[in-house]
């Protein structure tokens, strides 16, 4: 056979080589904006201190949008977005760029200026703030507008624009980003009073207007595309909320005029209906979708794509801090590429690159087995850009070798591999798992070894931490201080809480956890397969920010995590104890989780893990344990049709943790930061002998759902005040709380406690509000 010459054995090569006319395009659908070592967070916190002027703030705030505009021209990337950055929240933007600014906070209608718009964010002297809620299923959370009939509309923060010009003035063109006007009034809800009658997406027709405006002048300061980001096209909607699409993109179509549109979704495929909807619209000219939650998305392109318009393929997660595979990114566009086109096909990340850690460059001491298989917000902008270059036939071949090779090495290192664990969770599958009595039996076994009031007393598990206090664990893991000293200064923290609890007369006590800088690290830190960050901050609300644990490989408990300290608080009380733990479900959420194996896998895995915890907890002679699910309704798929499966095995993993012990230890759980309402049969399944929950304004339907054939069986302590607010509730308003919640339920299973741990409290807080509680508890007892 003859030899063929070498230059045409690459003729994939030269093909792309000689036909690419047209390169394809790169975009990002939205970036991190505290900065890589949290710069806004600092610049915002000193100004809401006084400690800096609002010029200041503005220019710390202009130094980190350039920079980032900078960054994205510098990776070659096209479309760079804009009014991405925020001093606060996207959504409190839109809010003000239409004015809508609930009555109580005085506004002018002038524009909007810092005052305003941080009174609304954060609450001033008089008035409250407005609502925080989460972002779809997401760590991150907004403002939640407050909208009414009484709301005069008007173009009132001008910020979409001002952003545009300010980085046209440092030569980059940008697209400009607004949150689409359908999303905003889905994620809205009605004012205070008019919650039964009213619905936010009546007042389409009054704020389309002022868009329009928006974009009359985005368009006279040269913008020749907008973003419009429509997320709630990902959730379940009904034929009227899928026409308020169609009305409101035709209405619009006139002020587009020479604007192109792009329509941007994210975090979950959208539906067929809501698809087709969307790809009907005459006036977009591109849309957005999330290739990486939304698998079925691609078949809904595959299924067709209306012809000239572009196609943003979402294929870098913007989600986790993964490093893409870009040799199956490659594939998936390609195949893309040969439906839409190659001068309509771009490569985009699946959603704001908000929710990934800003720039691993930052992290000089993680592990440098597990940095290459990462990338963070920075890296994934370069990912992006390389696989747009990969299809215009410009491949940094060497690029993807070294991306190649971290792929290889992640599949294969022993590092992410335990055999063990694989084995253990997978005997686990197909069998349920729960303690072999029912609650009641159980509630009656611990009641007689516990011998509790009526109406016990307990709170949650944090006490204050000083910054005194803060200091001492860090010092021992900077080995600044010795482990005895350690030691000493938390037995001192133990037992002053412990005696004050003592005095205070509550009948469960907790240790305060001292020793625990946060819930989720506390524990990571002690299991394998879980990495830390030093600067993988992520933006929570505002200028909090969460640095989430990174687990990569299969999760083992080498040694007790908690046995030591619990023995040693219990060593100090004669009451009983609670053990304090972070359920499965919770370390998950609130962790970059892996994404080569199904979550379910992970979550397990965690649970054996806890369940160690558990037994050698029970072994040592603590009678009740706590073990805090606050995320477990975090992790619940958008979709309706999903979130069984989910819920199934969330709860599953939490029955995992406690099945084997005894009839008479006592399982606590926790659970805050959401409304439970419509997840209570879960919470029922997860089999807990005392559940203790947040208990706001809105959940007080899950109090008035129960008696109504639902009954819980076991313990529940409704939270009795909320711990995020510095106001001391009296004891006649506790007494009258915990009446209400004895007229809806059984009071034999009632428990009196606070909503949340203390952690954020002052002592000077902590010890009236709790006094003010068990004196409450006691007079309510002996009306009883
Ligand atoms: N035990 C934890 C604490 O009290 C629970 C925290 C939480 O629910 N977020 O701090
Ligand atoms: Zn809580």
């Amino acid at each position: 056979s003859v030899k063929r010459p070498t230059f045409l054995r690459c003729t994939h090569h030269l093909h792309f080589h000689t036909t690419s006319t047209r390169a394809v395009a790169s975009h990002i659908v939205g970036l991190p904006r505290i900065g890589p070592k949290r710069e806004l967070k600092f610049s915002l916190e000193s100004f809401w201190d006084g400690k800096s002027s609002a010029e200041e703030l503005q220019k710390a705030a202009a130094g980190l949008r350039s920079s980032i505009w900078k960054q994205l021209a510098d990776a070659g990337i096209q479309y760079i977005p804009s009014n991405t950055f925020s001093y606060y929240d996207q959504m409190l933007d839109t809010t003000a760029m239409l004015g809508a600014v609930p009555p109580r906070y005085g506004w002018k209608h002038s524009e909007i200026g810092f005052e305003t718009y941080f009174s609304m964010a954060r609450g001033n002297a008089n008035v409250p703030a407005m609502e925080m809620t989460k972002w779809f299923d997401t760590n991150y959370h907004y403002i939640v507008p407050e909208l009414g009939p009484h709301i005069r509309f008007s173009y009132a923060s001008h910020k979409a624009v001002d952003e545009f010009k300010e980085a046209k003035a440092l030569g980059v063109d940008t697209i400009p980003v607004l949150i689409g006007p359908v999303s905003y009034l889905l994620l809205s809800k009605p004012a205070r009073g008019i919650e039964q009658s009213f619905s936010p997406l009546s007042l389409l027709r009054y704020i389309l207007p002022v868009y329009k405006e928006v974009m009359a002048e985005l368009r006279a300061a040269g913008a020749t595309w907008v973003q419009f980001d429509e997320p709630t096209l990902v959730l379940d909607l009904d034929a009227n909320q899928l026409e308020a699409f169609t009305h409101t993109y035709s209405e619009l179509e006139s002020s587009f005029s020479g604007l192109n549109v792009l329509i941007e979704t994210y975090f979950s495929d959208v539906t067929a209906e809501a698809y087709k909807t969307i790809t009907s619209l005459k006036g977009v000219t591109g849309y957005g979708f999330d290739l990486v939650r939304g698998a079925k998305t691609l078949d809904l392109i595959k299924g067709g794509f209306p012809t000239g318009k572009h196609l943003f393929a979402g294929v870098v997660d913007g989600r986790n801090i993964w490093a893409n595979d870009l040799a199956s990114s490659v594939n998936i566009l390609q195949a893309l590429e040969s439906i839409v086109g190659k001068d309509k096909i771009v490569v985009s990340t699946s959603c704001s690159l908000l929710h990934t850690a800003v720039d691993l460059e930052n992290e000089t001491k993680l592990d440098k087995d597990i940095k290459p298989w990462l990338a963070f917000a920075a890296q994934k902008v370069i990912e992006v850009n390389a696989l747009a270059k990969a299809l215009s036939g410009q491949k940094d071949e060497a690029f993807f070798t070294a991306n190649a090779a971290a792929q290889a090495s992640r599949k294969s290192s022993p590092r992410v591999t335990n055999e063990a664990v694989q084995k253990a969770v997978a005997a686990l599958k197909g069998s349920d798992h729960r303690r072999p009595t029912n609650v009641s039996t159980r509630l009656d076994a611990q009641q007689k070894k516990l011998n509790l009031p009526i109406l016990p007393t307990t709170t949650i598990g944090s006490f204050p931490q000083t910054m005194d206090l803060r200091r001492v664990p860090r010092e021992y893991k900077d080995k600044k201080i010795s482990e005895e000293d350690y030691v000493n200064a938390m037995k001192e923290e133990i037992n002053k809480v412990v005696k004050l609890q003592e005095e205070l007369d509550i009948d469960v006590l907790v240790h305060g956890e001292p020793e625990r800088n946060d819930m989720v690290e506390y524990f990571g830190e002690q299991l394998s397969g879980f990495a830390f960050t030093s600067n993988g901050w992520v933006q929570s609300y505002g200028s909090r920010c969460v640095k989430p644990p990174i687990i990569y490989g299969d999760v083992s408990r080498p040694d007790p995590m908690t046995v030591f300290w619990s023995s040693l608080a219990q060593g100090m009380t004669k009451r009983p104890m609670k053990g304090m733990l972070t359920g499965p479900v919770t370390l998950m959420n609130w962790s970059f989780v892996r994404n080569d194996q199904p979550r379910f896998e992970t979550c397990y895995q965690i649970a054996l893990a806890m369940k160690d915890e558990v037994e050698d907890l029970e072994k040592a002679g603590i009678t009740v344990i706590q073990i805090d699910e606050p995320a477990l309704r975090e992790g619940l798929p958008l979709r309706k049709a999903e979130q069984s499966l989910y819920l199934d095995w969330a709860v599953h993993s939490f029955r995992i943790t406690n099945c084997s012990v005894q009839d008479t230890t006592q399982i606590h759980t926790h659970m805050c930061y959401s409304n439970f309402n419509d997840i209570i049969h879960s919470i029922i399944d997860m089999d807990a002998d005392v559940i203790t929950i947040k208990n706001s304004k809105s959940d007080e339907r899950l109090l008035s759902v129960l008696p109504e054939g639902l009954k819980f069986g076991s313990g529940i302590g409704p939270g009795v005040y909320d711990v995020h607010s510095p106001r001391i509730p009296s004891d006649t308003e506790l007494s009258v709380k915990i009446e209400n919640i004895v007229k809806v339920l059984e009071k034999n299973i009632i428990w009196v406690n606070p909503d949340c741990g203390l952690k954020t409290r002052k002592y000077s807080e902590v010890q009236p509000a709790l006094n003010n509680m068990v004196t409450a508890a006691k007079y309510n007892r002996k009306m009883l």
